[in-house]
């Protein structure tokens, strides 16, 4: 049984011309790193957050979110509660938004252990050590107030606050951004030793392909709320089969591209008043021929590859043609 596995999520929001999410499908397997790419405003944020039922005012669902089998979309509120505080964390973008800064570190990591699972403030902390000492840290830091931390001791901090609950599944949602290169690249290599330590499943949402590539076994990425490309992460940046996926590539930074400026795609995605007929990417895309103004292409697997999926009319005349320009 996978983890996660969401399956044709559709997402409403009032005064919206068109769903934000459309018939996303995704699996996490137990112990995979999963990387969900997209542009800002692209549905990578709502779909994590469908899967802790955090959404906004009027939202209304359409599909599945199962987690270890449990559809979190229907799920009674006591249940949803306690997979909020153990089954699934969340890790998110600004870990000094995420922590109050006049309590003590000690307090914010034991609090859902204490109060929700009724552990005795001992246990709670002699865990918190624990989990401190696995993202690198020392027990002193317990005693500490949130100000005195850089912010890659505070994201280490939310790690161990996302793993107090022994999750099945983290959804790390851009925890790099707001942090400097260095500690991006130990928050990220220490998701990955974590992930292997606990067994936990893990969903890292990014605009950023070189962080996901890092990360990832495999990688959704995502435009205009639907999926348009997913694969095996080191097959599908190698040769990328949908023309989306192709310039997002193109216009991330390289240490082996040719000297010059990057490219950037052409254009914007729709906006969310805006109605969808055809392929949502084809006001952008070069590739884009009458039928994909008249009709929306469907994820399908990609022939000799059926790990790979891609959602582009001519996803087979365009192997080898796109990407990497
Ligand atoms: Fe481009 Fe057409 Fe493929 Fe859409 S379906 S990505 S517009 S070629």
């Amino acid at each position: 049984m996978n983890t996660l596995d969401i399956q044709g999520l559709r997402l409403h929001l009032p005064n919206t011309a068109r769903p934000v999410l459309d018939g996303v499908d995704l699996t996490v397997g137990v112990r995979e790193t999963v990387a969900l790419v997209g542009e800002s405003g692209s549905g990578k944020t709502l779909t994590s957050r469908s899967v802790l039922r955090l959404l906004p005012p009027g939202a209304r669902t359409e599909g599945s979110v199962r987690v270890v089998g449990d559809d979190v979309l229907t799920m009674p509120s006591g249940r949803l509660r306690a997979l909020r505080t153990s089954t699934v964390a969340m890790i998110f973008q600004d870990p000094r938004a995420a922590i109050n800064p006049m309590r003590r570190v000690g307090d914010f990591l034991t609090e859902s252990l204490r109060l929700t699972a009724k552990m005795p403030q001992r246990a709670a902390e002699e865990r918190a050590v624990t989990l401190l000492d696995a993202v690198g840290l020392t027990a002193d830091v317990l005693r500490t107030y949130p100000g005195h931390l850089s912010g890659g001791m505070l994201q280490r901090v939310m790690i161990a606050a996302a793993l107090m609950g022994d999750p099945a599944l983290i959804l790390a949602d851009e925890p790099t951004t707001a942090l400097d290169v260095t500690s991006q690249a130990e928050v990220v290599s220490l998701l990955g030793d974590l992930r292997e330590r606990f067994g936990t499943g893990l969903l890292f949402v990014t605009h950023d392909l070189g962080l996901a590539a890092a990360i990832s076994d495999r990688v959704y990425v995502m435009y205009a709320g639907r999926i348009v490309e997913t694969g095996p992460a080191e097959a599908l940046f190698a040769a990328p089969r949908h023309p989306y996926t192709a310039a997002l590539l193109d216009s991330t930074p390289r240490l082996d591209a040719p000297q010059g400026r990057l490219a950037a795609i052409e254009g914007r995605p729709p906006g969310l008043r805006e109605e969808l007929t055809g392929c949502p990417f084809a006001p952008r895309c070069a590739y884009a021929t009458e039928v994909c103004a008249e009709r929306a292409p469907a994820l399908l697997p990609v022939a000799g590859e059926p790990a790979r999926g891609t959602s582009c009319h001519h996803s087979e005349q365009l192997a080898g043609k796109v990407g990497h320009g």
